[in-house]
């Protein structure tokens, strides 16, 4: 083994064999902590010459299994990578390296006055490098987009051994093909992603945060397009689906218990002038008959209330269920009301939550522990063809890693899965990078 920083001990590696995932992780044969270019370049030669696999891991917060190693393999932890987060206010962007968390890299913008807006619901948990690698997006990407829209220049380790950087500190950069946006959302099967310099946005100023109960679900289903269609574009649209609703109201905290309607929206606003009565009025014009019951945040508190309610619903499910299986399927937002129908025709058992302003739907099997493993595939198979048919894929943001390696295959055409083939063949030809992921 090359020099550096080793985990070694049974115990010290129990940590790496698990994330956020319902896929079993094996234990690894050792994780290394590099610090510096000439580990990174000893790691390579190594597992170059012994055939030997590198898993890069954050900080495990992943749904799909990806930073999970083989027995064989060494685990790539980051999180000890050198760097700091620099603001650079006259270029209007940031530079952090991987081992930095999100929430501190969003923290650094806010104090500088500005905005970084990629925000899983894991953000206070997940590192830097981790959501460049997964391309992660949360409520805020119905209006801002995921990871890679932000992100203007990528440092990374490849198969060579040797650190590259793509890209530069500019919204323009059209010489040569953009290699540094094929790492992003790659999933660690193409290099290791160290660092990278993304574009900030200038802080909000005001926001509008509503809670819009309905009496039917099917009415919910129909205003995403609609508010889009009316050039009303909200930084967050997230739902809660009848089923959900009742799970949290008998088992939830004390909050969510209280929560009204027969399905909910949580919805809000940062256009300059959202909190006035006019931009108000238009809305609910909009907004039509669902909008009977609207309530608004009128404080700091309520609206930090509702949210904390959202970014529990999933940690509350999976401490009730810790078996069940979380997908995050996606169809374009015009769409929804045919992938209600077409989900209540699977007749699949499940609870459906998440981002219904960008059509990214955590659609939740509590009961997955209870199947055996063919009718769980079956029943799975059934929701990415459906969400394929509409025009959707199989993954909005937790990406495919292990869990949904063969579906991604099953469903992605053969012609297409060469090209993606011949793409990981010729930047990691002797297949270091995570292998037996994604592809
Ligand atoms: C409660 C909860 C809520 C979540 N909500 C969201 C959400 O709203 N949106 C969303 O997108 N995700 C969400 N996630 C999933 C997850 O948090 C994100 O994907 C996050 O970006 C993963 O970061 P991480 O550091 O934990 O990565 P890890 O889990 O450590 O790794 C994830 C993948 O990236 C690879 N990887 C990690 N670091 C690097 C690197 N530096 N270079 C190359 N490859 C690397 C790993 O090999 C693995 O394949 C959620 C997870 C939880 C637990």
């Amino acid at each position: 083994m090359p020099h550096g920083q080793w985990i070694v001990d049974e115990a010290d590696l129990a940590p790496f064999m698990a994330d956020e995932s319902h896929v079993p992780g094996a234990r690894p044969r050792a994780a290394a902590r590099p610090t510096s270019p000439e580990d990174l370049r000893a790691l390579v030669a190594w597992a170059t010459a012994e055939g030997i696999g590198l898993v890069p891991r954050g900080t495990g917060t992943g749904k799909a299994g990806g930073c999970l190693a083989r027995p064989q393999d060494i685990v790539v932890d980051l999180g000890a990578w050198p760097g700091a987060i620099e603001v650079n206010p006259r270029d209007l962007c940031l530079t952090a390296p991987a081992s930095a968390l999100l929430k501190d890299v969003k923290a650094a913008a806010d104090a500088a006055g500005f905005f970084y807006p990629p925000d899983p619901n894991s953000w206070d948990q997940c590192a830097f490098g981790g959501t460049l690698a997964t391309n992660a997006g949360g409520p805020n990407a119905c209006k801002y987009g995921m990871t890679r829209h932000w992100v203007l220049a990528v440092e990374a380790l490849l198969a060579d051994g040797e650190i590259h950087h793509f890209g530069i500190a500019s919204v323009k950069a059209n010489a040569g093909p953009c290699m540094g946006q094929l790492l992003l959302g790659s999933e660690g099967i193409f290099g290791m992603i160290l660092g990278a310099t993304v574009r900030l946005a200038p802080k909000p100023i005001e926001r509008l945060t509503l809670l819009l109960p309905v009496a039917r679900f099917e009415e919910l289903l129909e205003l995403p397009g609609r508010l889009c269609a009316a050039g009303y574009l909200p930084c967050a649209f997230e739902f809660w689906d009848p089923a959900v609703l009742a799970e949290l109201r008998a088992h939830g905290p004390e909050a969510a218990r209280r929560m009204p309607g027969e399905a909910l929206a949580l919805l809000e606003f940062d256009d300059r002038g959202c909190t006035s009565e006019a931009f108000l009025d238009g809305l609910v014009a909009v907004l039509g008959d669902a909008a009977a019951e609207l309530q608004a945040a009128t404080d700091h508190r309520q609206r930090e209330a509702l949210w904390a309610i959202r970014r529990m619903t999933s940690v509350f499910l999976k401490e009730r269920y810790p078996r069940k299986v979380s997908e995050d399927v996606v169809v374009p937002r015009s769409r929804l009301p045919e992938f209600f129908e077409g989900l209540q025709r699977l007749e699949i058992p499940c609870v459906t939550y998440g981002h219904l302003g960008d059509g990214n739907l955590h659609v939740n099997l509590l009961s997955a522990g209870e199947l055996d493993a063919a009718t769980l595939e079956t029943k799975l198979m059934a929701l990415f063809r459906l969400c394929v048919e509409l025009g959707g894929t199989l993954s909005g943001e937790h990406g495919v890693g292990l869990a949904k390696r063969e579906a991604l295959i099953a469903f992605t055409p053969a012609a297409d899965l060469a090209q993606f083939r011949a793409l990981k063949a010729a930047l990691d030809p002797r297949n270091i990078f995570n292998p037996g992921k994604v592809l």
